[in-house]
């Protein structure tokens, strides 16, 4: 019996049974979708891809996996070159696992754990965002603020250790004004917040966030399992504010295997790097560095420069923008767009009941949540394939 997740087992209707997937599009047996969630917005060069497939067969016919503990290999080194030599400044530390919550718990032990080998052991606190999301961990449920979630900080009592603010330049300046002496970082997903409800914001936040955070000596974690490579339109938020520990996943191994990495900046990486064994960073997936997600992700972040890919996602941004000028309707509250994310917010998410079987009948797969209908589409679908997401989502508002 399979336990499927964040569904009522009792009530879900049953899943679309997929048998293919080619390009931007799922076979079911008797139906042909577009994918407009890009497997939970990770598959951004599309399914079968005949050059990611051919990374992993050629690895898969030397070796599948070995650990890291006492062994390394070829494709983790040249991925993690790649990252080193891609990624802004000098994020250049990579560390390796296997799913981005937890890459995320890697961020936020090296954030306490960066402050305790300097001796400091009273900054335990992490300053996270209202409506944040950032894994379904333990730990990570408890930085982030995703109302699902809030059956545990019920059931264990408010958190300690988070504080959680709007995104509002006062807040931020009051939060730290308050507890900069007791705060190791300071956790976001930049400018797009996902899973919390597609809530964008603006860069002038993040810059005052880094001012902050040099101004206290906090360290500032962008989370940018969604937002990487791509999405916000930027190839990375961190490519306009430099973080000092950059969390990517997702779209990492072009949403073929589950791969994260948590990427520190030299003066994070410095302060575990001595002669005293106690300071080493204590964790070690089993699967980190796998040598098929290595061998794919480095496929894929070359496809991502040969590709040209900020053009494309600056063509969907303008393609859904021009789709969905002037269009509104009173269930609506509003439409946000950036990048290749779009997300028409309902008023009650009870207008939105029964979007998926309606979608599914004009040959498109999504999956709103919350009272957000959204797509975050491959980079790789045409222009006449994205008017059809946007068309269906009108059409529901239209009947
Ligand atoms: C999906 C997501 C995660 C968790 O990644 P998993 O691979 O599902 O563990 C963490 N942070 C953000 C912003 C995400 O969107």
């Amino acid at each position: 019996m399979i336990w499927y997740p964040y569904q009522q087992m009792k009530t879900m209707p049953p899943p679309f049974n997929v048998v293919d997937a080619e390009g931007i599009y799922l076979y079911t047996e008797d139906n042909k979708l577009i994918d407009s969630v890009s497997s939970w917005w990770s598959v951004i060069h599309g399914y079968k891809h005949p050059a990611l497939n051919e990374a992993i067969i050629s690895q898969v016919q030397k070796f599948s996996h070995v650990m890291l503990g006492g062994l390394t290999h070829e494709p983790l080194q040249k991925l993690s070159d790649k990252l080193q030599a891609w990624l802004p400044g000098d994020l250049d530390y990579c560390f390796f696992s296997d799913s981005g919550s937890v890459a995320v718990e890697v961020a936020l032990k090296m954030a306490l754990q960066y402050y305790i080998n300097r001796g400091e052991t009273k900054r335990t606190k992490i300053l996270a965002l209202e409506h944040a999301y950032h894994g379904d961990t333990f730990k990570t449920m408890e930085a982030g603020d995703d109302e699902d979630y809030h059956f545990v900080l019920n059931a264990y009592g408010p958190s300690p250790h988070v504080i959680h603010i709007p995104t509002e330049i006062t807040a931020l300046e009051a939060a730290f004004a308050q507890y900069h002496e007791q705060l190791n970082c300071f956790l976001v997903e930049p400018l797009l917040q996902g899973a919390g409800g597609m809530r964008m914001y603006d860069l002038a936040f993040l810059e005052r966030a880094r001012a902050l955070c040099d101004a206290y000596g906090v360290l500032l974690i962008f989370d940018e399992v969604a937002t990487g490579f791509g999405r916000t339109g930027n190839r990375f938020v961190a490519d306009r504010v430099l973080p000092d520990i950059l969390v990517l996943g997702k779209a990492l191994t072009g949403g073929y295997i589950g791969h994260a990495v948590t990427v520190a900046r030299k003066k994070v990486y410095d302060v575990f790097y001595s002669d005293d064994p106690t300071h080493a960073l204590m964790h070690g997936p089993t699967f980190m560095g796998n040598a098929l997600a290595c061998s794919v992700a480095l496929r894929s972040i070359e496809l991502f420069d040969e590709g040209d890919y900020l053009t494309r996602i600056a063509r969907i941004e303008s393609i859904t923008r021009r789709e969905l000028l002037g269009f509104t309707d009173p269930r609506i509250r509003e439409i946000r767009i950036m990048g290749g994310c779009v997300c028409i917010e309902a008023k009650d998410a009870a207008t939105l009941r029964g979007y998926q079987q309606f979608a599914y009948e004009r040959g498109v797969f999504s999956r709103p949540f919350l009272n957000c209908l959204y797509a975050m589409v491959p980079y790789i679908i045409t222009e006449s394939e994205l008017i059809q997401v946007i068309d269906t989502m009108k059409a529901w508002f239209a009947q």
